[in-house]
């Protein structure tokens, strides 16, 4: 099987360094390229060639960027995409409704994947609260996220994405947000009535998760036609 060759951008960061071990462990990817901020400390690790964001025009051909920058970074790594027509999973929170509508622009002519939460669980959460807010209407539905504090956006991007599915279902949403210590994501959709209530979390404990979800969907989406895909798209 040829192997499925990655420009990662982001690759200093917390996300960016946890895609680039699992990559590095597993013979189905190559990583061509490691993109970051600034100048890199190196300009070459583990083989890889770095580059600044700067200089990302001269990073070789690819078959997918990862992107796990800030909202930032993101215009430059759909920029790239498009230039060298191949594909982009982006799981860079805080986008603008302007980025989001270049997404869909964009996705006409090269294969696109952003997701705010890259995991399995949170998926699976997604389904369920739909499910529950339409068929609990009248109910207050609250959604709490704690995470980290060098976390930037708030509410965070699966919170509004969860938030999204339950006031397409009919649900009057409301956000919370809490930043303290390490906390690497949770997530609390609540649905309360007069005498009862319900509660459906999802608690990410290592950030692992979402580095393979972001893999695994770069390597099934290496070979899809353009379009905007979502990460149920690459669970079938
Ligand atoms: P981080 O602060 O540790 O890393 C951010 C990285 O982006 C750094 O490498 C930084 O150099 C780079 N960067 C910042 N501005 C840039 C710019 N203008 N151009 C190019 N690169 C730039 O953050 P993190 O915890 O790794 O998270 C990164 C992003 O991924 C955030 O938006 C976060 O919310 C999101 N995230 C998404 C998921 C998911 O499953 N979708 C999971 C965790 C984090």
């Amino acid at each position: 099987m040829e192997k499925t060759r990655i420009v990662l951008l982001g690759a200093n960061g917390r996300m960016g360094q946890a895609i680039h071990r699992l990559a590095l462990a597993d013979a189905a990817f190559e990583i061509v390229a490691l993109v970051t901020r600034s100048d890199p400390k190196a300009r070459v690790v583990d083989q890889i060639a770095c580059y600044s964001v700067k200089e990302i025009a001269a990073v070789p051909d690819f078959d997918v960027l990862i992107d796990f920058s800030l909202p930032e970074g993101f215009d430059t790594a759909l920029q790239l995409c498009a230039d060298r027509g191949r594909a982009l999973v982006s799981g860079t929170t805080g986008l603008s409704e302007h980025q989001q509508a270049a997404i869909t622009a964009t996705a006409a002519k090269i294969p696109v994947l952003w997701a705010s939460n890259f995991s399995l669980g949170v998926a699976v959460l997604e389904a369920l609260v739909a499910r529950a807010a339409a068929q609990l209407p009248g109910w207050n539905c609250d959604i709490v996220e704690s995470h980290h504090v060098h976390k930037k956006d708030a509410p965070s991007g699966t919170a509004l994405t969860l938030g999204k599915a339950a006031a397409d279902a009919g649900a009057d949403v409301h956000y919370a947000s809490v930043r303290a210590g390490d906390i690497v994501g949770e997530h609390l959709v609540q649905f309360t009535s007069i005498g009862e209530r319900i509660e459906l979390v999802h608690r990410a404990t290592h950030r692992d998760i979402f580095a393979r979800g972001a893999l695994h969907a770069a390597q099934w989406l290496k070979s899809r036609a353009p379009g905007q895909y979502k990460i149920a798209d690459s669970l079938d």
